[in-house]
């Protein structure tokens, strides 16, 4: 204890010892090249912490960024005691020395068991060799999968223009028949008609629908979009359903967002023709829409008193052409809601219903405040730019 007590107390002392030029026969020359060569790898060893704190701060989401810096304290006491060596020649203070060479052994050992820990996460990360060839198949991945999404684009257009001639003439030439020879045609000749133009508006409806479904997500730039106004002019164009379903909505102050108008249309009027349309007979609807601030996002919702949807339902209206009722209970094209998912998907989004059957269905939808879509993070990413 005594002995333990005085190294602490005469740690810096060097009297006992005589400083190291004159311990045993040094000439200049192998003196100064013990010395040099000891600054040196020092210097060394002081630069190589400083670069890996360095890295450690400016690489963000640098895996175990402790085993980095416990690896320069390691470094940084391995160059100590060079240093110390190196003074020795005029300051013999062998007891520091001892504790500098006990500190970077325990280090050492601490700094062996976290890589020891590191190693099999290491072992899993990527080399740049390896990442350049993932990056690569993604790159072509992602051409081939716009370019087929392209191509379905403008399959889809040219489908629905090219039907859509065929259909006007077939409308144009039941209503001239009707025209011309209703007054001669019985009661089933009249119906057949009916029937026929009925049928031939349902078309017209999928199309247009169709049409809207694969035109998402083909246009990048974005506006600063009021959702009050919005919502404002969605109600005002669908005056006569607001009317017929005896309506009142209930609307509380949305934000502003950056987006894509027509997208943000599209979504809200669908929810909201929907909420209208899927009333409770014989009940005044009452629609509730309002949006929760939740930090780096929006929450919206749209809340209908209507018939509702059963739990085992609630992921299945999102798919495209899926419907819960037949077109003569509830007219429609079962696409809606699909539209809607696409365009909160592309938008990084979140959209999901709550509902009682018989007493009323919750829409809820999240849309980031930052949206970013695939293009434009192909366009910031610094990954991307790095490998330019
Ligand atoms: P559509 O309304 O043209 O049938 P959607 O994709 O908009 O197609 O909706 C899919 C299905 O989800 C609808 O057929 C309907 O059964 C159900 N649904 C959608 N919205 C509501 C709602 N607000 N209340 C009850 N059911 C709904």
């Amino acid at each position: 204890m005594d002995q333990f007590t005085d190294f602490f107390r005469r740690l810096t002392d060097t009297s006992d010892w005589p400083p190291r030029w004159f311990c045993g026969n040094w000439t200049d020359f192998h003196g100064w090249l013990y010395i040099f060569s000891d600054l040196t790898v020092w210097l060394a060893y002081m630069a190589i912490p400083l670069i890996l704190v360095r890295f450690v701060t400016l690489k963000k989401g640098v895996p175990m960024p402790s085993v980095f810096l416990l690896f320069g304290a390691f470094i940084m006491l391995c160059g100590a005691t060079h240093l110390l060596d190196a003074t020795m020649f005029w300051w013999p203070a062998y007891r520091l020395n001892a504790l500098i060479r006990f500190l970077t052994g325990v280090v050492s050992i601490a700094t062996v068991i976290a890589l020891i820990r590191y190693f099999n996460e290491a072992i899993g990360l990527r080399t740049s060799g390896e990442y350049e060839s993932e990056l690569q198949f993604r790159q072509q991945a992602v051409q081939e999968l716009s370019r087929s999404n392209q191509e379905l684009q403008q399959f889809a257009y040219v489908a629905s223009h090219d039907l859509q001639a065929p259909l006007k003439t077939i409308v144009n030439y039941l209503t001239l028949l009707e025209a011309k020879y209703g007054e001669q045609l019985d009661v089933d000749g009249r119906k057949l008609i009916n029937t026929s133009t009925a049928a031939a508006g349902r078309m017209r409806t999928l199309i247009n629908d169709l049409l809207d479904f694969s035109r998402v997500g083909s246009v990048a730039e974005f506006e600063s979009v009021d959702m009050n106004a919005l919502i404002a002019e969605i109600l005002e164009e669908h005056q006569e359903e607001v009317k017929a379903a005896n309506a009142t909505v209930d609307l509380e102050p949305l934000p502003t967002l950056t987006a894509h108008r027509t997208d943000l249309k599209q979504v809200f009027q669908n929810l909201i023709t929907n909420g209208l349309k899927y009333r409770l007979p014989n009940a005044a609807t009452r629609l509730k829409i309002y949006a929760t601030d939740e930090g780096k996002s929006y929450r919206f919702a749209v809340a209908d008193n209507g018939i509702g949807i059963a739990p085992q339902h609630y992921e299945r209206v999102f798919q495209i052409f899926q419907r819960l009722h037949s077109r003569t209970d509830y007219p429609g094209t079962g696409i809606g809601l699909a539209t809607c998912k696409k365009i909160i998907d592309i938008y990084g989004g979140q959209i999901w219903l709550d509902s009682t059957p018989g007493v009323g269905t919750t829409f809820y939808l999240t849309i980031p405040k930052n949206i970013k879509t695939v293009q434009q993070y192909v366009q910031t990413d610094p990954l991307h730019s790095l490998n330019r």
